[in-house]
């Protein structure tokens, strides 16, 4: 069913990676404003990152595993002790955002090149080596964000949704290798209920959810495709659902033929596919607009 499966290292049949979002508080700045003080409640359903993160770095320890973090700068700053604790496990930290600022918001190109660089900033500055990866915060993507992040010098970003395997986005300004993933392998509609912050999903049960990520695994596994998965510690690192987390990361090593890697590692290696001429991706222009469509292919909606 993929028409161009990528050659993973040692014949593995698909690569995969747990990737975590360390979003912490930083949204809710955004949200609630002056207002946060008295937000009290919301604010410590985010900050269980002081246990989760601890305990998603155990998992990850006794399975040998290294993977990758998405940080908003802010939360570096605000909580260093977890980013160093990040940084002993051996882990990547990719940019996501300076505060969990949704970029196709801010007021044009300019600002958005000056925010991300003031992440690739404290990552530099903290971690003592430049981001090669990015997603951006809520997967709000501008118009501008692709060239950014190639004249930025990213390597890979890790927002769209456009394909099974490596995709690579051609801009004005450079490229950048894309690693896709979707909603499906996000832990966000699985499990986020919060009337205080306006989230009123269903929650699943683990089981639930862990069927839902297992299918997209084995299609990938099935296919040769990529399986990226999209957490957040706070969401699915409590007692149940991080059970249920180390139960998928069994299943995937049992097999044998997974490869369980960093983001950076898989966008490294569809870099030396394409520079040795052994595999090519998708080419993808964007941004896809740059402007709305012209009057006369629009009809007139009411209501
Ligand atoms: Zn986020």
């Amino acid at each position: 069913m993929i028409e161009n499966p990528v050659p993973w290292p040692n014949g593995a049949k698909c690569a995969a990676a747990f990737t975590f979002d360390i979003d912490t508080d930083s949204f809710l700045h955004l949200r609630f404003g002056a207002a946060m003080p008295d937000k009290v409640a919301a604010t410590s359903w985010v900050r269980y990152d002081e246990i989760a993160v601890p305990r998603i770095l155990a998992i990850f320890r006794e399975y040998g595993l290294k993977q990758t973090f998405f940080y908003p700068a802010w939360c570096m700053e605000r909580y260093p002790h977890l980013v160093d604790a990040i940084l002993k496990g051996g882990h990547e930290i990719a940019h996501h955002g300076y505060i969990h600022e949704e970029l196709n918001k801010l007021p044009g190109r300019d600002a958005e090149a000056e925010w991300i660089g003031r992440g690739v900033e404290v990552i530099e500055r903290m971690t003592g080596r430049r981001p090669t990866g990015f997603r951006a915060p809520t997967y709000q993507f501008s118009r501008h964000t692709a060239s950014i992040l190639a004249e930025t010098g990213f390597l890979y970003d890790a927002s769209l949704m456009d394909d099974d395997v490596p995709s690579l986005y051609q801009t004005d300004r450079g490229q950048v290798i894309g690693l896709p993933s979707h909603w499906a392998l996000d832990d966000w509609p699985q499990y986020v209920c919060n009337s205080d912050v306006g989230y009123n999903l269903n929650i699943r049960s683990p089981r639930e959810a862990s069927e839902t990520f297992m299918a997209e695994f084995e299609a990938a596994h099935r296919h040769g495709g990529m399986w990226i998965s999209i957490w957040h510690p706070w969401v699915s690192a409590r007692l149940a659902r991080a059970e249920a987390l180390r139960g998928m990361i069994e299943t995937m090593l049992a097999r044998g033929d997974v490869w369980l890697a960093p983001m950076e590692e898989i966008a490294g290696h569809t870099k030396r596919l394409m520079d040795r001429g052994d595999w090519q991706p998708r080419r993808v222009r964007l941004p896809y607009y740059d402007g709305p469509l012209p009057a006369h292919e629009v009809p007139p909606q009411e209501g």
